[in-house]
């Protein structure tokens, strides 16, 4: 499957009602009111903000420090209250309670906690004792610090909040969306899972039904997308910038690499990716016993794809447990509080909220993680690549700033996606040995097409900003220009209009412009830990606990770098990640590029 199977982030945080409230302990705010209101948090930052003169009047850093220390106290009690609260909320959307806490919490305290939290992170950025307070706790919290001005800048404010408006409304009518499947009226999400059934007729008629939707309702789209890159280039100007390319970047907190390298990667995919997924295709095409490869067979691959319901939801964790025991005794612990703590809400039910996410409440010093199990395959994907979120997480626990426990998010998918290498050889767990063999398979296969759809989405966002008066026409050219120079497998000979619909089911580009290639950076390093621990099981494992370790005290190049992990950016780091993918998926040899 195409998409990175995961719509966790650290801001959509959680909350619960699985908690057992008596074992909380707080080591922030100790003493805290009965709820975190708007009005506490406004008061809280009067009192910070009151101290600033006098922080900065003092020849010695320690006011400031102290200062630092009480604003990371506030920060940890809000966002463990977020995460507990988006949690118990995201167990039961329809809990009238929670639904009103989350709304309340979205609304009045996140707007108070930002406003106060931007005036403190000027004041630091302003201060004279501002290396001090980075050598303290981490010299790069300075320089995250420093890529949330732009993004915030006052100036854009009200072109913020249009582009915003912009975006809920694609998210309402795509959360709206429903199409016919052999005569069965679903939601969109529903469509697109049945795109890899393993019944032909199934399959093709839920590939056309979704990406019909998609230009049933292309105009209304379009219009809305074409409104977000105007209000974006405007916001880009605003500041300086030729477009809104540099302050898309900084709105991804990237401090170490820009446009150039972004390309240089995507080069190294397509010389290295495409080819083998060509090939991929080629084959995959055979086995199906089809002249080529159409795109609605894409889902489905009778070598590598297993039988639904494979995986009991009941004994996922107990399976789950004995692959963590395997791998590391010291994650397994972590795993195992979790359990005993009712950290983990497993299954799919009513009422829950759709999709998967680890949070972290830094107030409790504590993890939790939330899946919509079924019973199906990618479900042991799923738990494999929360609780590589977790257990970095876990181990973060001891870095003092809250700023710096989560990496940027090319950063925090390394110990999601290596956490689902690191645990493919204890598979056997779940499935048979021949089961175990196609689910790895399956898996290594998707990192390869990821890579290469990955590189298409975002030389698309690439083009779009730098064409910002492009007609939504030449923007969908553009798309499929672009999409075949990656991925030119797919037959789409008779339907070219359903090549460009993909795009806009592809809610990052509106949602959360050049957030994509980050899975693809971050799959860079998990499959080298999979390398790795392909030839020594200890040295893997110690590069993994000191990636949970480094959590977001670095930069992404630095987190590679200290953890002797090989650049992303360099061309050699693919060609030899694409060999691997070739001889595990028994194609050989790469042939050698021209
Ligand atoms: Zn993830």
């Amino acid at each position: 499957m195409f998409e990175p199977g995961c719509s966790e982030t650290k801001e959509l945080t959680g909350s619960f009602t699985l908690f057992n409230q008596m074992k909380m302990k707080f080591i922030h705010y100790p003493d805290r009111p009965e709820k975190l209101t708007k009005e506490f948090v406004e008061q809280e930052f009067a009192k910070l903000n009151a101290r600033i003169a006098s922080a900065e009047n003092s020849d010695s850093p320690k006011e400031w420090i102290a200062l630092y220390t009480d604003l990371n106290a506030l920060s940890g009690y809000y966002s463990g209250e977020a995460s507990r609260i988006n949690y118990a909320h995201s167990q039961d959307m329809t809990n009238k309670k929670w639904d009103e806490a989350d709304k309340y919490f979205r609304e009045q305290v996140t707007p108070a906690m930002e406003n106060g939290s931007a005036a403190m992170v000027d004041a630091i950025l302003e201060s004279r004792h501002k290396e001090a307070i980075g050598k303290h706790f981490g010299p790069y919290l300075i320089d995250q610090l420093m890529t949330t001005v732009d993004p915030l800048a006052p100036v854009n404010s009200e072109l913020r909040v249009k582009a915003n408006d912009l975006v809920d409304k694609y998210d309402k009518i795509v959360s709206s969306g429903e199409v016919t499947v052999q005569g069965k009226t679903m939601t969109l999400a529903r469509a697109r899972a049945m795109q890899s059934d393993s019944n032909a007729e199934t399959r093709k008629d839920a590939w056309f039904a979704y990406r019909k939707w998609f230009l049933d309702h292309h105009d209304e789209i379009a219009g809305l997308f074409d409104g977000m890159v105007k209000l974006r280039d405007q916001m880009g100007r605003n500041l300086g910038h030729e477009n809104f390319i540099p302050l898309g970047y900084l709105g991804m907190r990237r401090t170490d690499y820009g446009p150039d390298e972004a390309k240089a990667f995507r080069d190294s995919v397509r010389q290295y990716a495409t080819p083998l997924l060509a090939r991929l295709y080629a084959a995959h095409a055979e086995t199906l016993g089809t002249p080529t490869l159409k795109p609605w067979d894409v889902g489905y691959h009778p070598e590598y794809s297993l039988p639904t319901g494979i995986a009991p939801v009941e004994k996922q964790l107990d399976s789950a447990q004995h692959v963590f025991e395997e791998i590391s005794p010291r994650l397994a612990a972590h795993f195992s509080r979790m359990r005993a703590d009712g950290l983990i809400d497993l299954e799919n039910r009513k009422g829950k909220r759709a999709g998967a996410f680890c949070t972290m409440m830094p107030d409790e010093e504590r993890v939790s993680i939330f899946c919509n199990s079924t019973g199906d395959e990618g479900d042991v994907g799923t738990l494999m690549h929360e609780m590589g979120h977790a257990f970095q997480a876990w181990e973060s626990q001891k870095i003092e700033s809250v700023d710096l426990r989560w990496p940027t998010s090319d950063g925090a998918e390394i110990h999601s996606m290596g956490m689902e290498f690191l645990s493919k050889p204890h598979m056997t767990w779940f499935f048979n040995p021949e089961q175990s063999r196609k689910f790895r398979q399956n898996h290594i296969s998707d990192a390869v097409s990821l890579m290469c759809y990955i590189s298409t989405v975002d030389e698309f966002q690439h083009w779009v900003y730098e064409n910002p008066n492009a007609t939504p026409e030449r923007r969908d050219q553009a798309w499929c220009d672009i999409w075949d120079t990656y991925i030119p497998g797919q037959d789409f000979s008779g339907i070219e209009e359903y090549k460009y619909a993909r795009w806009y089911a592809q809610g990052h580009i509106f949602g959360t412009p050049f957030y994509y290639i980050d899975y693809a950076i971050a799959q860079t390093a998990a499959m080298q830990i999979g390398m790795m621990d392909a030839e020594d099981h200890e040295k893997a494992l110690a590069t993994y606990i000191k990636l949970c370790e480094i959590g977001g005290t670095k930069s992404i190049l630095n987190i590679f770098k200290a953890a002797g992990l090989r650049s992303p950016f360099d061309p050699t780091t693919m060609r030899d990640l694409m060999d691997y993918a070739a001889s595990e998926l028994g194609v050989g040899e790469m042939a050698e590029a021209a």
